[in-house]
């Protein structure tokens, strides 16, 4: 091979050498385009009723279901390390046919919204809002025979989020993907006198196989079907940016995209059409396949969520709801 490269006449077609760049770390990092801030960062937390509980989620590695006194605690933490918000998911005590727990403003959402309000931390507090927790058929909204009724569905989702903004919520999250939920979040919060509340919408929300985990999680799983009726189909981009488009009209403040990882061509897209920011949702499945392979020595934990995360707001995301939060922020510390 070496013989033969030396009988080959081989000279550099361009003088333009990109490695000139890439030559030592200083460098490297001082041509570097995208940087991760944990002041952009969402740690979703699942919370429960009660004091002192503490209930690890098998299936989300380092996280627990907590009640909100111990959710107040974690905030704090979390807040400490410079991370940017919360992502509050409510598991109730009881479920009925219409997720009434929704808005219970005595659950335990609403309940560590309070603590967080009154906590006054330098956090930005969002809370999910959809029935699937709170119904007992674990479909996102009321049904109508098997089907999941649309407009019946709306009230029930815009009580929900009158509910969390009384509470404190800086921001509420519909995650539900009925057609008008956030038009009908946002008449119901200005006519109750929340026109601050702002409205982070899951705008496109494919119906993926890597909410796994989130379902065991959150104790979502429908009882019957699946959610193909409401949630998108992943094959389809243009219809995404539909679902973006009738939620900025709607009054969307952020558009949140739904896993992250599928949907990089769509936060490209997204960040040259819309000026609100973009969200996107690192989801269970996406943390449970580094976590996995990490464990098995495959890849290196701490270099494979640095590169997700760099990848997904490259595409064009400013904000992500992502489970490595705390890690993240303390890697980037330490990094300092
Ligand atoms: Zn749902």
């Amino acid at each position: 091979m070496r013989e033969l490269a030396n009988r080959l006449d081989v000279t550099l077609p361009t003088e333009r050498r990109p490695r000139r760049l890439r030559a030592n770390p200083a460098l490297r990092r001082l041509v570097r385009e995208t940087r991760l801030d944990a002041g952009q960062l969402i740690a979703p937390l699942f919370v429960v009723s009660g004091r002192e509980r503490r209930e690890p989620i098998s299936s989300l590695k380092g996280h627990s279901r907590l009640s909100p006194d111990l959710a107040l605690a974690e905030a704090r933490r979390l807040a400490g390390l410079g991370v940017g918000g919360v992502l509050l998911f409510g598991i109730p005590d009881a479920k009925d046919p219409e997720g009434n727990a929704a808005a219970d403003p005595d659950g335990p959402v609403a309940g560590t919204l309070r603590l967080l309000r009154e906590a006054a931390l330098p956090l930005v507090s969002v809370a999910d809002v959809c029935l699937c927790e709170y119904t007992s058929h674990g479909h996102c909204g009321v049904l109508k025979g098997e089907a999941v009724d649309n407009d019946a569905t709306l009230p029930l989702l815009a009580g929900a989020a009158v509910a969390y903004a009384e509470a404190g919520a800086d921001v509420v999250a519909p995650s539900a993907m009925m057609d008008g939920q956030v038009g009908a979040l946002r008449s119901a919060l200005d006519s109750s006198g929340y026109q601050a509340t702002a409205i982070m919408a899951y705008a496109s929300k494919h119906a993926s196989g890597f909410y796994g985990p989130f379902r065991e999680a959150a104790g979502s799983t429908p009882g019957f079907g699946d959610r193909k009726g409401y949630q998108m189909d992943s094959a389809n981009g243009r219809e995404a940016l539909l679902e973006m488009e009738l939620d900025a009209e709607e009054g969307a403040d952020i558009l949140m995209v739904k896993p992250a990882i599928t949907s990089l061509d769509l936060l490209a897209l997204a960040r040259q059409r819309f000026d609100q920011p973009l969200a996107a949702y690192q989801v269970s499945g996406e943390m449970a396949m580094i976590e996995a392979a990490a464990e098995r020595g495959w890849i290196d934990r701490r270099t494979v969520v640095l590169e997700s995360l760099t990848a997904i707001v490259r595409a064009g995301a400013g904000i992500v709801m992502t489970y490595f939060a705390a890690d993240v922020a303390n890697w980037l510390t330490e990094g300092r």
